[in-house]
């Protein structure tokens, strides 16, 4: 997707609306318009410039995403009774928008959230050092 048909782009100009959170040079916060809770409060973290998946950010920019993240977090710990946070990279993973963000959602007894309880699968017998091994090949090609 080019960045003139980016959703996020386009909060980012100003040309489509948003509850914001935070703003500086290089980061922004705001409010999903669809909360994963009736409670709401969910908030997308994001670089002001446009980048696809975490791997395209520029490390120093990680970093402020980051600090911004746990500035919000704090306040959302407060909002809330807990917190996931999520950051989907690909379709196939659930990115709908092609900007990458961070999901802060806040957690609330009996809220239905389910992203945390995903099916817990095992390894076979010595599995887990061989896909242990195939991911530190990874690291370093
Ligand atoms: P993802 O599936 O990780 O790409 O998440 C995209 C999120 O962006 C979804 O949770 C949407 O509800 C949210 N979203 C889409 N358009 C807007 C918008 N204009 N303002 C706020 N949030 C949005
Ligand atoms: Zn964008």
């Amino acid at each position: 997707m080019k960045n003139e048909n980016c959703i996020f782009c386009k909060i980012v100009k100003g040309e489509i609306p948003a509850a914001k959170i935070w703003e500086d040079k290089n980061v922004m916060a705001f409010l999903d318009i669809k909360p994963a809770t009736k409670h709401g409060g969910h908030v997308l973290v994001m670089p002001k410039k446009h980048f696809e998946l975490i791997t395209d950010v520029p490390d120093e920019l990680l970093k402020e995403m980051s600090i911004i993240t746990k500035k919000i977090s704090k306040a959302l710990l407060n909002y809330g009774q807990g917190l996931n946070i999520v950051q989907n990279n690909k379709r196939i993973a659930g990115q709908f928008v092609p900007h990458v963000h961070f999901h802060l959602i806040p957690r609330f007894e009996n809220d239905e959230v389910t992203i945390e309880k995903w099916k817990a699968n095992e390894y076979k017998q010595g599995e887990i050092e061989k896909v242990a091994s195939k991911i530190k090949k990874l690291l370093t090609s």
